[in-house]
């Protein structure tokens, strides 16, 4: 299996190359935002516990997102690999991830990292808010509050996945084809 951790701040771009990337590869896409915001739209009881932390920009706890993310891949028995989006984000939910594909015979192939500029990050968010009406795109206090969470308490995982030999660090500024290919390029480079 192919298992990437697509990992980046917010705005890094994760979303739009997740994309372009499971077309590539075949590959299934999970991203636990997208899974909450459906929870949300739909008032699920999940939508409903993860709502205040979402609209502050802060992270909905392990517990709750953990079991929403096993759930989600436990739906795709047949999946050739996964590209993990927005998952894991705290020391906790990398080491479930681990030990829950581990149970599955299975382990995180990559974690390719998008990099980007902060004042660019927010450029690009608040640029994304006014079309897509994302409350947390829209502003500009609840974005870098969300930047800063990124920083406290998810960019220690490079460090993680450092540990194991799977990190590896892609240019996330520049054409959306052309950070698709310096993605592809690490992706193939683990076939050589
Ligand atoms: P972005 O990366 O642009 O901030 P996402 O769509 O990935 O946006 O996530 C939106 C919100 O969903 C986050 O600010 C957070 O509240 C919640 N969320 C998403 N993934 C996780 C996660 N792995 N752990 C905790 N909260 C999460």
């Amino acid at each position: 299996m192919l298992n990437i951790v697509l990992f980046g701040p917010p705005g890094a771009g994760k979303g739009t190359q997740s994309e372009k990337l499971i077309e590539q590869y075949n590959l299934v896409h999970i991203s636990t935002g997208d899974l909450f915001r459906h929870h949300l739209k739909n008032e699920t009881e999940l939508g409903v516990k993860a709502k205040g932390y979402m609209d502050k920009g802060e992270l909905v706890p392990d517990e709750v997102t953990i079991g929403m993310l096993e759930e989600k891949v436990n739906q795709h028995p047949d999946a050739k690999g996964f590209i993990f989006d927005g998952f894991p984000r705290t020391a906790p939910q990398a080491e479930a991830l681990d030990d829950f594909l581990s149970g599955k015979n299975t382990k995180i192939t990559l974690m390719l990292a998008l990099g980007a500029a902060e004042e660019e990050l927010v450029k690009r968010l608040l640029l994304r808010g006014k079309d897509s009406g994302r409350a947390d795109d829209s502003d500009e206090s609840i974005i870098r509050n969300r930047i800063k969470v990124y920083n406290e308490q998810t960019a220690i995982l490079a460090d993680f996945y450092s540990k194991q030999g799977k990190y590896e660090v892609v240019n996330g500024v520049g054409g959306i084809d052309e950070i698709f290919n310096r993605l592809c390029i690490a992706i193939n480079q683990l076939a050589t």
